[in-house]
């Protein structure tokens, strides 16, 4: 009897062991599924490395690639094949941020219940955020200069367009050397982290916003030089007595240095880091590039030059576009996404809400005072411009913002390299772009 029990103990013991294996395998399954049957080595999936079939669509449904038989082909014309190709990737690999390695899981049908059952061989469709029509826009607007446009949709997270130039025709892709040093394979908008110039300033203010009670108060003054440190802080002319409001608008290099210095150099880097411009982003698990933000001495030029976007400051369209999105949405950055979605995005709080709003307005008399409403038709439009000096040659020309527009919710930001003038050249390739995301196309 004795005997008995223990050999009923031993089967039930086994019993529980198989189960307790089993759902921790379910668990796997459902949580990884997704990276094992993507996964290269998986021929039901892939023939000598390729993807048997399926498709990419955009945000609108317009096809973008096929894969049948095995066989990948990118849709559209050169001129439409050169404008996405950071956004789905090339044939080698050498992108590998593209759509087509970074969702091969739904390019392929595969869905937990089902798994890779697909009687037809028809594959599955990636369905992405991206919005071909406006990539082909800022494609032909940055008329190949190097430089970025992002776009994102602040209430869903979607990230509309991450246009990258240089680019090329992957049907008849150009001679490039191993040891290349043009960036061509780097997506701009999520890899390349630039210096931000004036763009940077919404990052002083906020900072000054949440720590000087007064600040709003104040009288400042601008004698076209601030001295420092054995050196000067310099604006093109001397803007003369203004409130803050002014001093963001016109673009006060003195007044945003000055606030740097009574800031510090910690506190505007701690300020920087909340914002999200130091750390990787994540788009999808795909990481993007952090930015950099030295928090210089105490009463130096450096620190001075630092509040202005100058000294050694670097960021990302993506990480610029992203607290654009939070400024308009009262403080709250979406988490980022490069598939479609209908979804409110998950939202982490970078910013108090009344801060977010100050500067929301500021951007907005900004347009009024300086840019100029005329210039962006129907857009309702809250920015910034950049023009950021970058050793010799001409400076990297940003432009950064959000459409005040419930059917529109819209945050961007463009970087042109050695574009000049910020507002006078990032921001018609913004204005642009923008105009081809609102136009109802019928979709
Ligand atoms: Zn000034």
């Amino acid at each position: 009897m004795k005997r008995i029990q223990r050999r009923g103990a031993a089967v039930l013991a086994l019993c529980l062991a198989a189960a307790v294996l089993t759902g921790i395998f379910l668990y796997l399954y459902v949580l990884r599924g997704r990276d094992w049957v993507a996964f290269p080595s998986n021929g039901d999936a892939y023939d000598a490395g390729r993807l048997r079939a399926g498709r990419i669509t955009d945000r609108n449904g317009e096809e973008l690639y096929a894969v049948e038989n095995g066989v990948g082909s990118y849709r559209g014309d050169g001129d439409a094949r050169t404008a996405l190709l950071h956004t789905l990737g090339d044939r080698e690999g050498k992108i590998g941020t593209g759509a087509i390695y970074k969702y091969a899981d739904r390019i392929l049908g595969y869905d937990v219940i089902n798994g890779l059952y697909d009687p037809e061989g028809t594959g599955g469709t990636a369905v992405l955020a991206a919005d071909a029509e406006a990539l082909k826009e800022a494609h032909r607007l940055l008329d190949g200069h190097a430089g970025a446009v992002a776009v994102i949709n602040y209430k869903t997270g979607e990230v509309l367009c991450a246009a990258s130039s240089p680019s090329y025709d992957p049907d008849d892709p150009p001679e490039i050397g191993e040891d290349d040093t043009s960036g061509v394979y780097m997506n701009r908008a999520l890899s390349a982290a630039y210096t931000p110039g004036s763009v940077f300033k919404l990052v002083t203010l906020s900072a000054a916003l949440e720590t000087l009670d007064d600040v709003l108060d104040r009288d400042f003054h601008c004698s076209g030089k601030l001295d420092v440190g054995g050196g000067s802080v310099t604006c093109t002319s001397a803007h003369g007595d203004m409130k803050l409001e002014d001093a963001l608008a016109r673009s006060c290099n003195c007044v945003f240095a000055s606030l740097a210095l009574e800031l510090g150099g910690e506190r505007l880097r701690e300020q920087a880091e909340r914002l999200g411009l130091l750390t990787r982003l994540e788009v999808d698990g795909i990481l993007t590039a952090r930015g950099r933000f030295d928090a210089a001495p105490e009463g130096s030029l450096n620190l001075g030059w630092s509040g202005a976007g100058q000294y050694n400051d670097l960021v990302t369209p993506i990480a610029m576009a992203r607290l654009c999105a939070a400024i308009a949405n009262g403080g709250m950055a979406p988490e980022l996404t490069g598939l479609r979605s209908d979804e409110p995005a998950k939202t982490a709080r970078i910013m108090e809400e009344d801060t977010a709003e100050r500067i929301g307005e500021m951007m907005d008399y900004a347009v009024h005072l300086t840019y100029g409403e005329e210039n962006f038709p129907g857009l309702a439009l809250r920015a910034k411009s950049g023009t950021a000096e970058v050793g010799s040659g001409k400076p990297n020309a940003w432009f950064v913002g959000y459409l005040a527009d419930e059917e529109h919710p819209y945050a961007f930001a463009v970087c042109v390299e050695k574009g000049g003038s910020g507002a006078g050249t990032a921001g018609p390739v913004a204005n642009g772009v923008l105009q081809v995301l609102i136009k109802d196309r019928g979709k």
